[in-house]
């Protein structure tokens, strides 16, 4: 049971800021498409009226659109964009073509569209099964530090969000839940093995320079689109078995990446954004699937925070509370006319 108070300020969360802002009059607004560089733009000035933003302003470089509880921030030249406050990397950075400033139409299409209208999403909402991939195990024992290692911080987190979201009445399945080694088609194989409409996390802890810092939430890159960091190669162009779920992966992140950083709390941590990747579980498996890095086990500040059972926690339960926000988020529909 949540408590509908509990509930309530939950909803005051970004998703369903987005998911009620969907219900707002919509003026009638026509995609102004443009060509720049070979690729088809959408200019920024029709996507404020398609989605009811009160205002755009521009200061240089800057470009802030702001309507209802939603302010969407950009930047001329660049990828990195924030929705309220959640950091998002776009695919191609935002253009400016004589007086229209613009980001690409796969951007709008598969990132930005979804996560201000997750309940769009055909039939993301008929879940109850939660998989939950502890990243490595066994003789994989992933990032190491000098307090732990990446597979046993990954296997907390998984047995405490199992511990969460079965006393919120889910099926929660462990892709390992002991210290055994998992080949990632082992992984994939596990979650495509299920019948019946589930959600896959895969949870991991990353590792860098001393100075590398933050969270960051994968999610599949659309077809055509590169792994994050990569250039485009030919194989980028085909499509895998986790693109038919690229708008509930990239609001099941949104989800995830937003409520961990809240749990761990700003001062804690870093937002290092949503981005793409091609890593083998979010290719294979069949259901909406994200892959979450909690943090840096290189960095010696983050690592010490680690080693304190209220930082896993806050993770766990982040990755909790983000499933149900998630779930009620693209299960909304607008309630029907009251009967007479
Ligand atoms: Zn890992």
């Amino acid at each position: 049971m949540i408590h509908l108070s509990t509930l309530t300020k939950r909803l005051t969360q970004f998703l369903t800021l987005a998911l009620f802002f969907g219900f707002a009059a919509v003026a009638q607004a026509q995609w102004d498409i443009m060509q720049f560089g070979g690729r088809d733009y959408v200019s920024l000035d029709s996507i404020k009226k398609f989605y009811n933003f009160q205002t755009y302003k521009r200061s240089g470089n800057q470009i802030v659109l702001e309507g209802g509880n939603l302010i969407f921030k950009l930047r001329i030249g660049d990828q990195e964009s924030t929705l309220n406050g959640i950091k998002f990397v776009l695919t191609y950075p935002v253009i400016e073509s004589g007086a229209k400033t613009a980001i690409s139409r796969i951007d709008l299409t598969k990132l930005i569209h979804p996560v201000l209208r997750p309940n769009y999403i055909l039939n993301a909402g008929n879940f109850r099964t939660v998989i939950i991939d502890a990243g490595h195990g066994g003789k994989d024992a992933g990032a190491v530090n000098a307090y732990n290692t990446e597979k046993a911080y990954n296997l907390r987190v998984a047995q405490e969000v199992q511990k969460l979201l079965t006393a919120k009445g889910y099926r929660v399945i462990l892709t390992r839940s002991s210290d055994v080694y998992l080949t990632l088609q082992q992984r994939v194989d596990i979650a495509n093995s299920l019948k019946e409409a589930a959600i896959f996390i895969s949870i991991h802890f990353n590792s860098g320079g001393r100075s590398a810092r933050g969270i960051e939430t994968f999610t599949l890159s659309p077809q055509g689109v590169a792994h994050y960091g990569s250039g485009l190669k030919p194989s980028d162009l085909n499509a895998r078995n986790g693109n038919i779920n690229d708008s509930a992966n990239v609001a099941l992140a949104t989800a995830v990446h937003s409520q961990v950083l809240k749990n761990i709390g700003r001062n804690n941590t870093f937002d290092r954004g949503i981005k793409r990747a091609r890593f083998s579980v979010l290719t294979g498996v069949r259901h909406p699937a994200i892959l979450l890095e909690g943090g840096f086990m290189s960095h010696p500040y983050e690592a010490q925070l680690m080693e304190n059972p209220k930082y896993m926690s806050a993770v766990a339960r982040g990755v909790a509370n983000a499933v149900i926000l998630y779930k009620s988020a693209v299960s909304y529909r607008k309630p029907a006319a009251r009967a007479q």
